[in-house]
């Protein structure tokens, strides 16, 4: 876009390169280098333990991770980057295809690691706007059976009259087509791409995907918003997660709405770490759980994306959300202590106060029930769906509504909440 316009052109020129490489198949002989060391066998049992066998496997993958070679730092504040442009919008050129200003093409996304040797493209939406202004970017279903984001990306892309934007939006509806096609969270050999970006081109297959997908897709970004749901049987309410110490990712929180925003430490690993780290501000934005599609979830989340596109002032329309003021909070989860049958007493979104009932699990050997009660005042924001829980289960997600963006508070910290291992990596709590 016009306001790096340089910095994409010498991308571009390397993308370029990279694709003559690949068609001349130099990079083939690293596809067959590919590390079956799952069954393909999906876990659908709760694994938040600190024994998690994937800590280990994600402690390695951070230690490959390579550095991105450039740094995103755009000379003008997102907030300001419409106002600031001028004259007309540059062609956007991304994955080797030219979107002149005022068009919406549909291109293609290839990772340059296959895992049966037949090459899997993913659709990229591009609305290249008619006014120059930042290119804002969404990515859906990173984890292959969150399937919410895939529509969010849908309805707002084809909601876009490239007419009538200024700057850019890129919509990735399905990150990992593989894990989306068998209905997995994860890659075919079990690995969690969320948990490899930046990637690293010599790594393993996850990380090879996530180099390409970081460095082809995600650098051309502005800012990002990476969509997700709760996992394993969980949902949340449809809420921003963020690092509210970031300035400019704090004032992404604020274009979004009235939508909860929570403060949250990014993993590393994920694509908002990474991202982040590169210097485009990115948020996570979650709703509803996996494997279903859920249209009040799907709404909301449309309507708090659709808002940020009205605050950027990407799209001049009347404002999409009457109060235009976000909601912090602070949160802490709550754990079942015995195993059992858990049957929620509260609703998603549901305010609690404390010592209130939030769900019983019930032994089904003998029958011995205990209560699972709210240790603060606050809203439910994320819990379990009803079903057979272990002890130490993360059952109800309580979110605590704060006076102010909690910059300085970790949500750990503050609350005692003993969701996070030493290394902050919790499956499943994390997008
Ligand atoms: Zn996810």
């Amino acid at each position: 876009m016009q306001m790096n316009g340089k910095h994409h052109t010498a991308r571009n020129v390397l993308l370029l390169q990279l694709l003559v490489l690949l068609g001349s198949g130099a990079l083939l002989a690293g596809e067959v280098a590919v590390d079956p060391s799952g069954n393909g066998a999906d876990i659908r049992e709760d694994t938040t333990e600190d024994t998690d066998s994937r800590s280990s496997e994600v402690t390695v993958a951070v230690e490959n991770m390579v550095r991105p070679d450039y740094s995103h730092v755009p000379t003008i504040p997102l907030a300001d980057a419409v106002a600031a442009a001028d004259g007309i919008a540059e062609p956007l050129t991304l994955l080797g295809a030219t979107v002149p200003p005022g068009m919406a093409r549909r291109i293609s996304w290839s990772a340059t690691e296959l895992f049966e040797g037949v090459p899997v493209s993913t659709p990229v939406l591009v609305v290249n706007g008619v006014l120059p202004g930042p290119t804002l970017c969404m990515t859906a279903a990173v984890h292959g059976d969150e399937l919410n984001g895939i529509e969010m990306v849908r309805r707002v892309m084809h909601d876009l009259e490239p007419l009538k934007v200024s700057g850019a939006v890129i919509g990735i509806p399905i990150v990992n087509l593989q894990g989306f096609r068998r209905g997995s969270r994860y890659l075919p050999d079990r690995r969690d791409l969320n948990r490899y970006f930046p990637g690293n081109p010599d790594g393993s297959a996850a990380a090879r995907i996530a180099y390409s997908f970081f460095n082809e897709v995600v650098s051309n970004c502005d800012a990002l918003i990476d969509l997700h749901t709760g996992s394993f049987e969980r949902a949340n309410l449809p809420q921003i997660r963020a690092d509210l110490r970031d300035p400019d990712v704090l004032t992404l929180t604020q274009g979004f709405g009235s939508m909860v925003i929570l403060h949250s430490t990014p993993t590393a690993g994920t694509l908002r770490h990474a991202a982040t780290q590169a210097g485009i501000p990115t948020v996570t934005l979650e709703a509803g759980g996996p494997s279903q599609l859920e249209l009040n979830e799907v709404k909301l989340g449309v309507k708090g994306i659709e808002t940020l596109i009205n605050t950027l002032g990407m799209v001049r329309k009347t404002r999409l959300w009457g109060d235009p003021e976000p909601v912090y909070y602070r949160s802490s989860w709550v754990r079942a202590d015995n195993g059992g049958i858990l049957l929620a007493d509260v609703s998603l979104g549901g305010t609690v106060r404390k010592g209130d009932l939030l769900g019983t699990i019930t032994d089904p050997m003998n029958n011995a029930r205990t209560e699972l009660r709210s240790p603060y005042s606050g809203r439910i924001i994320g819990m379990a769906r009803n079903q057979v829980v272990m002890p130490g289960f993360a059952a109800f997600h309580v979110g605590i509504e704060t006076d102010e963006a909690p910059a300085d508070l970790a949500e750990d910290a503050v609350l005692g909440n003993k969701a996070s291992d030493s290394t902050g990596y919790v499956d499943g709590m994390s997008e």
